[in-house]
């Protein structure tokens, strides 16, 4: 068995958290314990994000510093969606590097005594199965173990919410995004084994989570890669959507359950009432844009007046709902009208958080073939519009919670969440430090600073815990069509 510290760094969205999460498990198993620095561990890991230019960079610089401040003789890995999309140009890139591996490839090599010293570590630095793509894709060397991270055990949360990965890929090609290329079709995790993964965190001993963040590249088609029989048979009772049976299992299990990345037109009435009754109406919506031929070329679904009409139906239902969502400026062709309509909808729409992206052109993309390409400083100058006014509208929106009570989860000393803000995304609630880490505690908002709200704890009896897990539904009954027949890919859509 391997032995000593590793060092695991994560760029990237929540998604590759999960997957570190899950990789910090299998080291954990393989005999290894985390460093507490860089400097002193045995084994430092990077798991990159390849999203977009901006990304990469940021994962190669984080690559480079790593190389300078480990220790000699300590090896550097390199992992995630980077490994994955460029394996051999990274390996060649990178002499620094002694490991570049796609997913679920083992990072320490089987059989080896200790991760240091690197004489202990077969070479070459760059080993033969390296990934290089979905389509591309070499079998697994026998030496280098392959597995599927979706599946691998996880350590205990080290924080009282946790991201849940309930699927991998996406069966959608939008056309800006690379990540199906790499990721490959969606691959739906048993409603079973997520519903196994949340009762472990919620009973674990000494951080037992409260609120389950379920994460997903297509996270509202979850499922249907799974099964076709929730659509209704002529004459027959519709089922719930596996999503809707998940989100209704999780909600029985842990007090918070949240839902992160559901592509618009997976909303539906039933998913909406399913998220309004886990008591969280967070609604987290990738809009990308709003003009119609826009997102006619970007290869998505909907328009500003539909989405539009969906904020305004689920504020009618649920007037605390707070929604988020992201955009892109300059995509290819985006004219000045799409970019008037995308601020007219904003203001309109009143969202709560945003995030705004320029447009990168990635290889192998729909998009990469397409004219009209916007000039970079014009995208940018998009963006600072949409920022400056997003940022007014953000903190009028935190300025009108100010003097209601509401339940925060004490996320660490001094700092919590309510239903409103979704973990390390959103601003967060200043809490007095005396407020212990994984309480739900009633407190009274009395001041915005920026994002962030100041919360005084009131005098009211805490709310109620959670149901004993033991009392959460079945997994089988939770989501019964687990078992039938597959989905045609892309389906309902
Ligand atoms: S839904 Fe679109 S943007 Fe999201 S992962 Fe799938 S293809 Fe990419």
């Amino acid at each position: 068995m391997p032995e000593g510290r590793y060092w695991l760094q994560t760029l990237g969205c929540p998604k590759n958290q999960v997957d570190s999460d899950k990789l910090a498990g299998m080291l954990e198993a393989d005999g290894l314990a985390p460093s507490t620095s860089p400097e002193q561990a045995d084994l430092v890991v990077v798991n990159t994000c390849a999203f977009i230019e901006a990304a990469r960079q940021e994962s190669v610089e984080a690559v480079l510093e790593l190389a300078d401040v480990r220790r000699p003789g300590a090896r550097l890995v390199v992992t995630g969606c980077m490994a994955e999309r460029y394996g051999e140009e990274l390996a060649a890139a990178l002499p620094e590097v002694d490991l570049v591996a796609g997913f679920g490839r083992r990072l320490v090599p089987l059989g080896s005594a200790r991760v240091t010293p690197l004489p202990t570590v077969p070479p070459p630095a760059v080993p033969e199965p390296v990934a290089l793509g979905a389509r591309r894709r070499r079998a697994p060397s026998p030496s280098l173990e392959s597995f599927d991270l979706l599946s691998l055990p996880r350590p205990a949360s080290a924080a009282p919410w946790a991201y849940v990965k309930v699927a991998e890929g996406c069966d959608r090609r939008c056309g800006f995004c690379a990540i199906p290329s790499f990721r490959g079709t969606q691959r739906s995790r048993p409603p079973a084994d997520v519903l196994a993964e949340v009762r472990s965190l919620a009973t674990d001993d000494k951080m037992p989570v409260k609120e389950v963040v379920l994460v997903a590249q297509d996270l509202a088609s979850y499922g249907r890669d799974r099964t076709a029989a929730h659509r209704a048979a002529p004459g027959r009772v519709r089922r719930p959507t596996p999503l809707v049976s998940l989100v209704e299992a999780v909600a029985g299990i842990v007090p918070r359950t949240r839902l992160l990345y559901l592509y618009p037109s997976g909303l539906t009435d039933e998913l909406v009432d399913a998220v309004l009754a886990t008591g969280v109406p967070y609604f987290d919506l990738s809009l990308q844009h709003v003009s119609r031929p826009l997102l006619a070329r970007m290869r998505r679904w909907g328009d500003g007046d539909r989405f539009l009409e969906r904020v305004a139906g689920i504020r009618r239902a649920e007037p605390r709902a707070t929604f988020r969502s992201s955009f892109i400026l300059g995509y290819p062709g985006e004219t000045e009208e799409d970019h008037d309509a995308l601020l007219a909808f904003l203001d309109a729409a009143q969202l709560d958080w945003a995030g705004f992206f320029t447009f990168s052109k990635e290889a192998g993309t729909f998009a990469e073939g397409l004219g009209g390409q916007v000039p970079e400083e014009l995208a940018l100058e998009r963006l600072r519009e949409c920022t400056e006014l997003q940022d007014t509208i953000t903190a009028r929106r935190r300025d009108g919670l100010v003097g209601e009570v509401r339940e925060v989860l004490v996320d660490a000393p001094g700092r919590g969440r309510t239903v409103h803000e979704a973990p390390e995304i959103d601003g967060i609630v200043r809490l007095p430090p005396s407020l212990p880490v994984g309480r739900l505690a009633l407190v009274e908002l009395t001041a915005s600073h920026g994002t962030d709200l100041l919360g005084v704890p009131v005098d009211e009896p805490p709310a109620a815990e959670p149901p004993e897990p033991a009392d959460a539904p079945d997994a089988a009954e939770a989501a019964p069509d687990a078992a039938e027949a597959r989905a045609p890919a892309g389906a309902a859509r």
